[in-house]
């Protein structure tokens, strides 16, 4: 099964390369990852025997309602302007409408629609006044296929390039492949809760009835439990077998209050107190797995590196691992000064090409034991990244990374203790999860020369407000962050958006003001742009959400968030922290479209009114309980495929449970049941703790 799993989707017939690729960055590259991408809604399609009679009854339908017509195509013209969309007439006996195709190939689609030819269309109507179109529609084929296009069908959240309907034909298929596995769950258990085996569970969620969406589906909390079960035994198994070996006892630096004296600021009470408790840890020895939670810009950073210094006194190494490659580089900035000060070797290390030579060196630097800190991305994660004496792992970000990957980290030292940090304050059931039962510390003040920031909510209309208020901002020399959201199905349409937001902006404020900054830029490229905006010589960054976490530029006194309501609660405050970090008094804007829905307005004004971190992590959970999506995806807490945390903390609890008892019974996984439990583990990519079972 394992290996049936692991497969390529290029094993699957009907699987070219091109859809691979699309595929593959949908959601992952083998059958397993896409056996576990479901349908997130349904949609009902309804089929109309003419245009009048869909127009008769277009006002009477949900608005989310889909339609299929067979019609004819009268003409296919060329974009008006650049950048716009191709128009495709279409008409019948009784009217007319467009078929509209943004950033499409014009003879691609002349190519495959032949003119005065009778054709199923089928997709979302949208409406213009009295007169309707349909963007991108679903299907457009010879009028046989009717059957699969009326009645309610599965919709998969879906990237450009990619339809539906490709999505689903290739689900079936590797759905129909899909061996039957051993049963790992036990049998008085699928019996009480009348739950179905595994197959048949990923089969009903993928070709789901409008009940199956629900939590309490017994199908979604089968492959939850397994998931919540996975999980907790691997925490359990990599945490017994790791933590018991003890660590090494390192005492206190001696340094510490002359380099103190050396910072431009006085450590808060809090970062005292939280520094002396993460102190202890390393002195004793045991080994240390302590989670350092601090609201954004809290000042984790500091506190972390006199945990560095702690070890590096010692001759030992650390580690601070970051999710993203800017966040990488602004630590590497930020404590560049102090080791020097202390005489001490820091470095980074980042997956981008251009460092590559650099990356060689300090991997030998590492090796040899001659370099005591270094900064990086995942790539300190890689298999040829070998440390003399690893002591501590920094985690910044930590939801970021999974299990695996802090213990991918934390496996390179023989004594390493781990510290995670998080400005997303972690609820108690999620801190269960993720760590079982470890240290936690808390930063539960700011530094006081904070001032606090006023966030405004309003209309997207009033756009040109924002932007004359702009200028009065720019005389002062402070900064602006401008953030354009992501889109959900497409990137491509998430980039123009920044894109042409960024040229609006230049064109009112000069180019040289205005800098753009996007995820699939390049890292140098990303670098440049924000230290020119650290320098100032950048005053405005129009930015899609990849600057999210932890940037600190203390001028930035202004952020605007396009479309506000597209995002995550934690997310908005995650992005609201970028700014007030300095002596000025600093805004957040939120724009947002009309037609809010209920959630996203609580979530608007939850923000307007409080600035606790805390309070909105537990909003946030709240809110995403009630099956919003967007948020639980933005959030940076899906770390679960199928489990909710908020819907299935029952499941939860009983995982854990059952993770115990199976662990005293069967330690290694060598029972009838262990063996098949292995299977489940390596379904959901365990496979560090299968390594630590065998090595012992
Ligand atoms: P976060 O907790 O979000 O990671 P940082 O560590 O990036 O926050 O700190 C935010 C900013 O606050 C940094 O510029 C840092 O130098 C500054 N800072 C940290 N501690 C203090 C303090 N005690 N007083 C004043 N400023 C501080
Ligand atoms: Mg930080």
């Amino acid at each position: 099964m394992e290996n049936f799993l692991n497969y390529p989707l290029s094993s699957l017939p009907g699987v070219g390369p091109r859809t691979r690729m699309l595929l593959k960055n949908l959601v992952g590259d083998s059958l397993q990852d896409l056996l576990f991408f479901f349908p997130h809604r349904l949609v009902e399609r309804l089929y109309f025997p003419s245009i009048h009679a869909y127009l008769r009854s277009a006002h009477t339908l949900k608005e989310d309602t889909f339609i299929t017509l067979i019609v004819r195509i009268n003409q296919i013209s060329r974009p008006t302007r650049k950048g716009g969309p191709i128009k495709v007439h279409v008409e019948d006996d009784t009217g007319s409408f467009d078929l509209m195709f943004f950033n499409s190939n014009f003879q691609y689609l002349q190519k495959k629609l032949m003119l005065f030819q009778d054709v199923l269309v089928s997709g979302r109507p949208t409406f213009y006044g009295k007169k309707f179109q349909i963007n991108h529609p679903d299907y457009i084929g010879a009028p046989a296929a009717l059957p699969d296009f009326r009645g309610s069908s599965p919709v998969y959240p879906l990237t450009a390039g990619l339809s539906n309907k490709v999505v689903a034909s290739v689900t079936q298929t590797a759905l129909k492949m899909a061996p039957d596995v051993d049963e790992w769950l036990r049998p008085e258990l699928l019996q009480t809760r009348q739950w179905p085996s595994w197959k048949e569970a990923l089969t009903t969620l993928h070709c789901p009835k409008p009940i199956d969406f629900l939590p309490t589906c017994p199908a979604r909390q089968r492959l939850a439990y397994d998931e919540l079960l996975a999980q907790q035994l691997t925490l359990l198994l990599s945490r017994t077998t790791s933590f018991t070996k003890s660590g090494l006892s390192t005492p206190a630096s001696t340094r510490i209050p002359s380099f103190l004296k050396s910072l431009p600021f006085e450590l808060t009470v809090c970062q005292t107190r939280v520094f002396k408790e993460i102190s202890e840890d390393l002195s004793s020895s045991r080994r240390m797995l302590r989670l350092l939670q601090g609201d954004v810009g809290s000042g984790k950073t500091v506190v972390s590196f006199l945990a560095a210094l702690q070890i590096s006194d010692q001759n030992a190494q650390v580690a601070f691992l970051a999710p993203t490659e800017i966040l990488a580089q602004q630590h590497f900035k930020t404590m560049s000064p102090w080791a020097e000060s202390l005489g001490l070797s820091l470095d980074i290390l980042s997956g981008s090409s251009s460092q590559r030579k650099h990356g060689k060196d300090v991997k030998n630097r590492l090796k040899e034991g001659v370099l005591s800190l270094v900064v990086g991305t995942h790539a300190l994660l890689e298999d040829d990244v070998i440390f003399k004496d690893l002591r501590l792992v920094v985690v910044d970000e930590q939801h970021r990374f999974g299990v695996e990957q802090r213990l991918k980290l934390f496996k390179k030292g023989r004594h390493s203790d781990i510290l995670a940090m998080s400005a997303t304050p972690i609820p108690r059931t999620l801190q269960l999860v993720n760590f079982g039962d470890m240290g936690i510390s808390v930063l539960h003040e700011k530094p006081k020369n904070r001032k606090p920031i006023t966030t405004r909510v309003l209309p997207l209309n009033r756009i040109d407000d924002v932007i004359n208020g702009i200028t009065r901002i720019l005389e002062k020399n402070q900064r602006i962050y401008w953030i354009c959201p992501l889109i959900e199905e497409s990137e491509k349409l998430d980039l123009t958006a920044a894109q042409e937001r960024f040229l609006s902006l230049q064109h009112v404020f000069g180019e040289k003001v205005v800098g753009l900054l996007h995820g699939k830029m390049k890292s140098v490229e990303k670098e440049n742009v924000m230290s020119s905006f650290a320098r100032g010589d950048i005053q405005i960054l129009v930015s899609t959400t990849v600057i999210e976490v932890g940037i600190d530029i203390k001028e930035a006194s202004l952020m605007v968030i396009e479309h506000a309501e597209r995002f995550g609660l934690s997310q908005l405050h995650q992005l609201r922290g970028r700014v007030g970090r300095g002596e000025d008094e600093s805004s957040c804007l939120l724009l947002y479209a009309e037609g809010l829905s209920e959630i996203a307005r609580s979530r608007l004004s939850i923000l307007r009114e409080t600035n606790d971190g805390f309070k909105i992590a537990e909003e946030d959970l709240r809110l995403r309980g009630s099956g919003d999506l967007l948020g639980v995806h933005q959030s940076g807490y899906d770390i679960f495929k199928v489990a909710d945390l908020y819907e299935h903390k029952d499941l939860l609890e009983m995982a854990q449970k059952e993770a115990r008892l199976i662990f005293e019974k069967d330690p290694h996984l060598l029972s009838e049941q262990g063996v098949k439990l292995r299977n489940l583990l390596s379904l959901f990519n365990r496979v560090h703790v299968l390594e630590y079972l065998t090595a012992g």
